[in-house]
């Protein structure tokens, strides 16, 4: 189906203030969507929700949610969709990272990452794709991370990477099974992006040499990567599906 006129994105994870997912709810909004921000505390949610309403004058709700609670996503998205117009869009970016080694990562640190990164990408997209199945029309963007095909490094280790690498599975299986739907499902993956997940570990020496290598000889920002993400959610965008953008500045071919 066409895109509706008014038509809601959901991002998760858009509360952070210097982070990827508020960067694409702003750039969203701008686009004419409708956001949903969504994320773990509702009031710097709905702080963000009212930047963007009066910034660029867009529909906007902020949401408390946490999403590896099936619960508490499947009540955020039942608030959403009675409140916003209809769900179209949804960005996977809820995210947390885990910088311990394989060989010390214990049960505990592995459950924690899992729990958010793939089981609560899992409960939100349900919950959403199944609005979207209805209107049969819908897209879905994941975001992965450059640690998912290298195998960690500066992002996270064992459970992060492994994390990252199923939302490409998923990706790919929302692709093949909700196209005829008329849903697409795509993935992105950033390389180094200056924001806080690292908890400030990204250190200007680490910026340094990660920086000597890297054709475009800069570390990332978080409109590099909102932009990829707005032009994955766009009605032209149809004919893609089951794809992984890399957003790195080149680190792949260093
Ligand atoms: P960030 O830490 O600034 O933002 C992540 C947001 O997710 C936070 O607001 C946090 O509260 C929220 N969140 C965490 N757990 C949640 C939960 N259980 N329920 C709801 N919300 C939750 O991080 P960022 O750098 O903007 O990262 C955004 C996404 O991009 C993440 O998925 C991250 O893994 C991915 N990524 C980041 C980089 C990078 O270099 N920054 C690189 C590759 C991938």
């Amino acid at each position: 189906a066409p895109f509706p006129q008014d038509r809601t994105a959901i991002v998760t994870g858009a509360a952070s203030p210097r982070g990827i997912g508020r960067a694409t709810a702003h750039r969203l909004a701008r686009q004419g969507w409708a956001v949903a921000v969504v994320d773990l505390d509702r009031e710097a949610s709905e702080k963000v929700a009212l930047e963007i309403q009066e910034q660029h004058g867009a529909d906007a709700l902020g949401v408390g949610a946490d999403i590896s609670d099936r619960a508490s996503v499947d009540a955020a998205v039942a608030e959403i969709a009675a409140s916003l117009p209809q769900v179209v869009g949804l960005v996977n970016n809820a995210g947390i990272s885990s910088p311990v080694p394989f060989l010390e990562v214990s049960d505990e640190e592995w459950r924690r990452v899992i729990d958010v990164n793939l089981n609560g990408t899992f409960h939100i997209t349900q919950a959403a794709v199944k609005i979207m199945a209805e209107h049969r029309v819908g897209r879905v963007v994941n975001i992965s991370s450059a640690s998912a095909e290298r195998g960690g490094g500066v992002y996270g280790r064992a459970a992060y990477s492994s994390s990252k690498a199923a939302l490409l599975g998923m990706s790919r299986t929302l692709a093949r099974e909700l196209g005829q739907y008329g849903i697409t499902a795509n993935s992105v993956a950033p390389g180094s992006i200056d924001t806080d997940i690292m908890g400030g570990r990204l250190s200007d020496e680490r910026k340094e040499f990660l920086l000597q290598e890297l054709p475009v000889g800069r570390i990332g920002t978080v409109d590099d990567v909102a932009n990829v993400i707005e032009f994955l959610l766009r009605e032209e965008s149809g004919y893609l599906t089951g794809v992984t953008y890399d957003v790195n500045g080149g680190s792949h071919i260093a």
